[in-house]
């Protein structure tokens, strides 16, 4: 699996997200969501729409 950075509000940092697991918004567009690898702290990241 590829790691997949976010920002991590608690850490104020970028952070790779750990156990990230691909959603799809209420909206179609395709996000991560996970948990920061350092704190636990609940992370989000909103994925560029795919291309087609
Ligand atoms: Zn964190």
């Amino acid at each position: 699996m590829t790691e997949v950075i976010g920002y991590c509000v608690k850490c104020k940092e970028k952070r790779p997200i750990a156990n990230a697991v691909q959603v799809t918004m209420a909206n179609g567009r395709p996000a991560m969501k996970g948990t920061c690898s350092v704190c636990g702290t609940g992370m989000f990241k909103i994925l560029p729409p795919e291309k087609k």
